[in-house]
């Protein structure tokens, strides 16, 4: 089997679906892996490392399998062969056109998106993976806008409070964001309609903010509130949101626009130099006064809403998605051989052009 190893195309994107050291441990399984020119330039790897690891440099698009970061341009699935398959994020709720353009070309896409979050396709989940890299990043933006300490200091010069801060959405990035926060010596506070969240809150030491509100979902998700719930949402945290420093929004409901948490009276309310970062922005925002990909200042308060953050950190973000994609590639390959076996409910539900059998 070849696997192809492309080059990104997509604006500020810096990451590569498979590091040297993945492609080393994969050609030693009988793997043949063929690496676009440049492939890992954004994330400052060499071709020629990628040499050393056993690759070869050569046209990516016509092997078996294509492994890519972000969901293929209309010009990417032009390039692939029918047949062939082709793994990546393919934003599969958002992006059923391209679903489509792949489905009309023949090629079978596994999207890592739609890879079940079960104990065992742990070590594939690449929404984890990156969504860790989001929420240190977004901990770390958040200081650097701050016109305030995160740490308590005693110092000669007086002493200073440490950064309270508040994180809406407890999944992974917002755990990641509270478990860094406290790092930073900052106290955090994590809030999520999944009530059994809690434990996990407290196990990174941070506090939980209990609004009795409980919207558990299917699968691990949470659902969209009702009207009535998100109004009663919106005011307690308008209420809440004021003794904090730092607000970090990080909710999602699969397939649903950002739910809106913060509205523009609380961030009114927030103190002068407070910060905003919401990582909700490329589903619309969590906070109403949120511009996608901006920063902005509005009340005296910056609202930052970053987008694709793991792609600034595109060394250790690809060497964790490299992780994800040559586990999961190890799963369709027997002998050597592409054979996918779809009564594996995680390849099942990955694959995202296979007609589903009801
Ligand atoms: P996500 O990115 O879909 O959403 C982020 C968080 O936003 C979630 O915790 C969600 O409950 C919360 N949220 C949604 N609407 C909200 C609202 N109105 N107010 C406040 N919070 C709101 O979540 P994720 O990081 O992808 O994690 C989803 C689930 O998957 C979690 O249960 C997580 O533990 C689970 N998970 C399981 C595995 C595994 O076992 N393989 C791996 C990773 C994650």
């Amino acid at each position: 089997t070849v696997v192809g190893v492309v080059r990104e195309s997509g604006e500020g994107e810096r990451r590569v679906a498979l590091v040297p050291k993945i492609v080393a441990s994969l050609t030693s399984k009988g793997v043949e892996i063929v690496v676009e020119s440049g492939a890992g330039l954004g994330a400052l790897i060499p071709d020629e490392l990628y040499v050393e690891a056993g690759a070869t440099i050569g046209d990516p698009w016509s092997a078996d399998v294509v492994v890519k970061v972000a969901p293929p341009s209309d010009a990417e699935i032009a390039k692939l062969t029918s047949g062939s398959t082709l793994i990546g994020f393919l934003a599969p709720r958002n992006a059923e056109n391209s679903i489509g353009a792949l489905k009309a070309a023949g090629v079978q896409a596994f999207a890592v998106e739609a890879i079940p979050r079960i104990s065992r396709a742990q070590v594939m989940d690449a929404l984890s993976s990156q969504a860790n890299v989001a929420g240190y990043k977004a901990v770390l933006l958040a200081a650097s806008e701050s016109t305030r300490f995160f740490p308590m200091l005693t110092t000669a010069a007086g002493t200073v409070k440490p950064a309270t801060v508040l994180v809406l959405g407890v999944g992974v990035a917002g755990l990641q964001a509270l478990a860094t926060a406290k790092r930073l010596g900052g106290r955090p506070t994590g809030y999520d309609v999944r009530p059994e969240v809690a434990d996990q809150v407290r196990s990174v030491g941070a506090q939980w903010l209990d609004l009795g509100i409980d919207a558990a979902g299917e699968g691990g998700y949470a659902r969209e509130l009702t009207e009535d719930e998100r109004v009663q949402q919106q005011k307690a945290l308008e209420e809440a949101i004021k003794g904090f420093d730092v607000v970090i929004t990080t909710a999602l409901v699969p397939g649903r626009p950002a739910p809106r948490l913060v509205t523009a009276a609380a961030v009114e309310g927030m103190k002068p130099g407070s910060v905003v970062v919401d990582l909700a922005g490329e589903t619309g925002g969590n906070c109403e006064l949120t511009e996608p990909g901006q920063t902005v200042v509005k009340h005296d308060v910056t609202i930052c809403s970053p987008l694709n953050l793991p792609a600034s950190m595109p060394e250790h973000a690809s060497e964790l998605y490299s992780k994800n994609i040559s586990a999961l590639l190890e799963l369709m390959l027997v002998d050597g051989k592409l054979a996918p076996d779809f009564s594996d409910e995680v390849l099942a539900g990955a694959c995202v052009t296979r007609e589903k059998e009801n």
